[in-house]
C-alpha cells in the first residue's frame, strides 16, 4: 500500500468542515467487499455502499477488466455527432431493466447533471409541444437534487441554498412527509397521501400551465431516508397528470435495487415520465449518469427540430464517456448474474430488523427504512448537525462507516452483503448509540 502525505494545503475537501478535517483526517486507502481499510490497516465496514454506490461491492475485478479493455481499445469518444458502440449497448441493458416505455437515454458525469439535464429535457419537451410557458418546477421540502444550479433550485434543505440564493431557478416547495407521530414507522406510514395535494395547491396557486415538472426522491435519501406514504406517489402522478405536468422521479439512490426492485417506480408501482439514476450505475467506480425519458419526450423534441442542428442544445464533454459505460455494462451483468436486486428484497427484512431493534437506545429519536435503505434520527444536540458529526466519527472509530446528513444517519448497505455484515453493523451501532452522553 502506498502512503502519501495527508496535507490541507492545497486540496479542498467537498461537503466536509475542512478545519476538523485536518484535526483529525479519517482517510480510506484500500476497500474491497463490503470493507475498507484506513492507511494504518484499520478494517472500517461500510455501511453505506461508500455514498450509496457500491451495491456490488468494493474491488469488483469484472469491473476492473472491463475499464481496462475499453481504455486499451477505444479510450475516448466525443458525443457531439459522434457516437461509440458501447453507449447503444447500455441505453439498450438500461431500457431492459427500467419501467415499460421509458426507454430513451441521455448520459451524463453525475447526479447533480443528471438533475440539470432532466430539467431542461423538460422544458425542451414543454416547448416542443407549443406550451414554452411552462417554466416552473416544483420539488419539496427536504429534498436533494445535486449540487449544479438546477438542482440547488429544486433542493430543499436550507443549509443546500442558503450561500447560493440569487442564481437560482423558478421552484415552489411542496412540503417533506415526515410526520412526528409516524416515529418508527417501517416502510410506508399509512397516512399522509394528502401531502401530495400540496402540487394541487401548487398548481391553483401559480397556474398549472407554467409548471414544467414536478421532482421528488421517490425516497428522499440524503435527508435520513423518509419512506413515502402509501398512495402519496400514486396522488402526484394523478395531479401531474390533470395539469399536464412531468413527473420526474429521481432515482440517484433508489435505483439499482435499493429498494427491492430495480427501480423505485417499480416497487411502489409509479411510472414517472422522467427517472435519473448515477451512483450504482457503475457501482461507484466511473462516474456517470443517466436521465431515462418516455419514449414520447424524446420523439416530440427530435420532431419539432427540422433544420441541421442539435434537437437538444444540451451536453457533456463526457456524455456516454465509452470507459463509463463499459463499467456500468459490467455492473450491470454483476447484479444480473448475481441476482442483487433479488438479493437485496431478500436481505431487507433481516437488515430492518436489525436497525428497528436500536429503538430504545438513548441517543434514537426515530427510525425508518424500506428496502436496503435506511436512516436513523438522533436526538438532537446542542446545535443541529452536531451530534451526527460527532457519533459518525465515534462510528468510524468503532468501525464503521455510514453518511451522516445533520443529524441523521443513513445506511445502505452493499447487496452482496452477508447476513454477519448486518449484524456486525448492528452491533457497532448499539455500541455507539448505546452511549447516553
Ligand atoms: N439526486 C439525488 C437524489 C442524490 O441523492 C444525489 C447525491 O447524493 C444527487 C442527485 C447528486 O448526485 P452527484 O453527487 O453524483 O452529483
Amino acid at each position: 500500500m502506498t502512503h502519501m502525505p495527508i496535507t490541507m494545503d492545497n486540496h479542498w475537501l467537498p461537503f466536509t468542515n475542512n478545519r476538523l478535517f485536518h484535526q483529525e483526517p479519517q482517510i480510506f486507502a484500500r476497500a474491497k467487499g463490503v470493507r475498507y481499510w484506513t492507511p494504518e490497516g484499520q478494517e472500517i465496514l461500510d455501511g453505506s455502499s461508500g455514498l450509496f454506490c457500491s451495491a456490488a461491492g468494493h474491488g469488483r475485478p469484472e469491473i476492473a477488466e472491463a475499464v481496462h479493455k475499453q481504455l486499451m481499445e477505444l479510450d475516448y469518444t466525443p458525443h457531439f455527432q459522434r457516437a461509440a458502440p458501447v453507449s447503444f449497448e447500455l441505453a439498450r441493458r438500461l431500457a431492459e431493466i427500467l419501467p415499460e416505455g421509458i426507454d430513451r437515454l441521455f448520459f451524463g458525469s453525475s447526479g447533480s447533471e443528471a438533475v440539470d439535464s432532466a430539467m431542461k429535457i423538460c422544458l425542451a419537451y414543454h416547448r416542443a409541444r407549443g406550451e414554452a410557458q411552462r417554466t416552473r418546477f416544483v420539488s419539496r421540502s427536504w429534498g436533494y437534487h445535486g449540487v449544479n444550479l438546477g438542482g440547488t433550485s429544486l433542493a430543499g434543505m436550507v443549509g443546500n441554498r442558503r450561500d447560493f440564493s440569487g442564481v437560482t431557478c423558478d421552484v415552489v416547495h411542496m412540503r417533506h412527509t415526515w410526520n412526528e407521530e409516524q416515529r418508527f414507522t417501517r416502510s410506508q406510514p399509512e397516512d399522509g397521501a394528502h401531502l401530495a395535494d400540496d402540487l394541487e395547491d401548487m398548481c391553483k396557486t401559480y397556474g398549472g400551465e407554467t409548471i414544467a415538472a414536478v421532482f421528488v426522491e421517490p425516497i428522499a435519501g440524503s435527508i435520513g431516508t423518509i419512506v413515502p406514504p402509501k398512495g402519496y406517489l400514486q396522488r402526484l402522478r394523478q395531479i401531474a397528470d390533470k395539469y399536464g405536468i412531468l413527473l420526474v422521479f429521481d432515482e440517484v439512490i433508489t435505483g439499482f435495487g435499493r429498494t427491492g426492485s430495480a427501480f423505485a417506480s417499480q416497487e411502489f408501482g409509479v411510472t414517472p415520465d422522467v427517472i435519473t439514476m448515477a451512483k450504482a450505475l457503475t457501482n461507484g467506480t466511473i462516474p456517470m449518469s443517466a436521465v431515462a425519458v418516455k419514449t414520447e419526450i424524446q420523439k416530440t423534441v427530435i420532431a419539432s427540430v427540422t433544420a441541421d442542428r442539435p434537437e437538444l442544445m444540451h451536453g457533456y464533454t463526457y456524455s456516454a464517456h465509452p470507459v463509463a459505460c463499459a463499467a456500468a455494462l459490467a455492473a450491470l451483468d454483476i447484479y444480473r448474474d448475481e441476482k442483487l436486486f433479488e438479493r437485496g428484497k431478500s436481505l431487507s427484512d433481516t437488515f430492518l430488523d436489525g436497525v428497528f431493534g436500536l429503538r430504545n437506545l438513548p441517543q434514537v429519536y426515530d427510525l425508518r427504512g424500506h428496502g436496503m435503505m435506511a436512516g436513523i434520527q438522533l436526538t438532537p444536540g446542542k446545535a443541529p448537525g452536531e451530534k451526527g458529526s460527532i457519533v459518525q466519527r465515534l462510528l468510524f472509530k468503532d468501525g464503521l462507516h455510514v453518511k451522516a446528513t445533520g443529524d441523521a444517519l443513513i445506511f445502505a448497505p452493499a447487496l452482496v452483503s452477508e447476513e454477519s455484515d448486518l449484524e456486525q453493523m448492528v452491533d457497532s451501532l448499539r455500541r455507539v448509540l448505546g452511549r447516553s452522553d
